[in-house]
């Protein structure tokens, strides 16, 4: 693809100075009322639709340059993601936005006009993290755009590739009053947060999100959260062994495993464990036939910082390496891992991967699959489970989580119509078709009095005193 041929602006930081009139245009573009109207709401998401085409190349060759993104994976899980979603939001804009008429009121307020309405919340700021750095900033602000809101988006600074690329055309394809992105790092979101948001959304880590989850309780404002966590995949002696193996391998290497819904473990049955290695073995040779090192569709670990960190994970594992294990720092590259561990203390169980490599704890019993995972951690942001039905249903009754994936590999937040979310401390709050309108959206109830009915209201005035009741 010609994408790496694009030249893409150097990495520019907002002043910190410019960042308050930013947020000001904002929000005096919401107090204009203008994007309550459906008409410009869906032009702006047509031009953002049709943006993403325009600029595919310059978006492509950033996830290239920051991420070594390949082309086929850039397209189905950064340009084209957002593309559905976008059409999606058109699609359905009408349907969504539509004032409810409530019915199902006692017979006391049957002939009262009872209504929701669908109202942006306003001025919203969407931050996002570097693993997908378009899709997680983008398909939120579809949302916000569906909704009517105004929004400032700041992508992460560890992939400045892609936010320039996106500063670009966001400032050049939308009502430039209306939607702006601030780039930079932890000075600039400080800035931002010292900003009046009428909902902040946040994706990144549960440390970040609780930072900006407390500084916006100051002033109130609502945060919708995902964040990340140490999910489960659970394989049962009955679960298909080499189909489990080759969709948690894929769970695995896309994006170099940086995914916050891949798994952090598998808990196998231990009668099936050495097979269930074999199969993962096969699984690798079949996607990288000349070796993860040398194939074009792997990515590399963002950065140093994020390379040296898993590293040290697999460092100071006491488990065995039962596939993979090479590490070459001057090219961000880890291979795909898994380490067989039989301890909850090993760092490999303690800390989110966040990259290709995983353990393996054998256990004897699912009661004590579920016991452990419940263990680890209690709502993490996905679970997978390969079984039969009873064994996957069990799990499910058994353990929360944001989101689950029954025989596949985090499938279940793959899908643009469907609401994706965490649980507890691994995200609050939704967003993806629907979810994502109503994420940005104030569901106002209002109830309208006809005039004609204060005879009947009369049991609601003072004197509570009967006796003179007339109607
Ligand atoms: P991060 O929390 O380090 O950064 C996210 C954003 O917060 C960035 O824009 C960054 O500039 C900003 N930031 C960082 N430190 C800050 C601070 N001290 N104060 C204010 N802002 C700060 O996350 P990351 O490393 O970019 O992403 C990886 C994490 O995100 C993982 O934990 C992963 O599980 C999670 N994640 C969750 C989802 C989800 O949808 N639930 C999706 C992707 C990633």
């Amino acid at each position: 693809m010609a994408a790496s041929k694009v030249e893409i602006a150097p990495f520019e930081v907002t002043p910190l100075d410019a960042i308050p009139a930013v947020c000001s245009t904002a929000r005096a573009t919401f107090a204009s009322h203008k994007t309550k109207n459906l008409q410009w709401r869906l032009v702006q998401l047509r031009k953002l639709y049709w943006a993403l085409d325009d600029f595919k190349a310059s978006l492509m060759a950033a996830l290239q340059q920051d991420l070594r993104k390949g082309g086929y994976e850039s397209d189905f899980t950064e340009v084209d993601w957002v593309k559905n979603d976008c059409l999606h939001m058109i699609n359905n804009l009408e349907t969504f936005a539509k004032t409810e008429k409530l019915k199902d009121l006692p017979v006391t307020y049957s002939m009262m006009n009872f209504r929701v309405k669908k109202e942006p919340l306003g001025t919203v700021l969407i931050i996002g993290p570097y693993n997908f750095p378009i899709q997680l900033v983008l398909a939120p602000l579809v949302g916000a755009i569906g909704a009517g809101c105004t929004a400032v988006i700041k992508p992460s600074e560890l992939t400045p590739a892609c936010a320039m690329a996106m500063k670009e055309m966001i400032e050049s394809r939308l009502d430039r009053d209306a939607f702006a992105v601030v780039n930079g790092g932890v000075p600039e979101t400080n800035a931002l947060m010292e900003e009046k948001w009428d909902k902040i959304m946040f994706t990144g880590s549960a440390q970040v999100g609780s930072i900006i989850a407390r500084k916006a309780a100051e002033t109130l404002t609502p945060v919708c959260l995902e964040l990340g966590g140490r999910n489960p995949a659970f394989v049962t002696k009955k679960a298909n062994l080499a189909l489990a193996a080759r969709r948690l391998m894929w769970g695995k290497v896309l994006n170099a495993g940086q995914v916050c819904m891949s798994h952090n473990y598998v808990l196998v049955d231990k009668d099936v464990a050495d097979t269930f290695i074999e199969f993962l073995k096969i699984a690798y040779k079949d996607m990288f036939p000349n070796g993860a090192k040398a194939s074009p569709d792997l990515s590399r670990i963002v950065n140093a910082r994020h390379f040296n960190r898993i590293k040290k994970m697999l460092d100071e594992t006491k488990g065995k390496i039962v596939m993979g294990g090479e590490m070459d720092e001057s090219d961000l590259y880890i291979e795909p891992t898994a380490v067989l561990v039989d301890s909850l203390d090993d760092p490999m169980m303690q800390e989110e991967s966040f990259g290709p490599i995983f353990s393996i704890f054998p256990v004897d019993t699912l009661d004590q699959a579920l016991s452990i995972a419940n263990n680890v951690h209690r709502t993490p942001l996905a679970l997978m489970a390969f079984g039969d039905k009873s064994e996957t249903n069990r799990i499910l009754d058994e353990m929360t989580s944001g989101g689950a994936c029954i025989n596949d590999s985090y499938f279940h937040g793959a899908v643009h119509t469907v609401p994706f979310g965490g649980v507890g401390d691994s995200g609050w709050g939704a967003y993806r078709g629907k979810a994502s309108f109503d994420n940005f959206t104030h569901f106002r109830t209002v109830s309208e009095t006809p005039t004609w009915m204060d005879r009947f209201l009369r049991v609601r005035y003072m004197p509570y005193d009967w006796s003179e009741l007339r109607l």
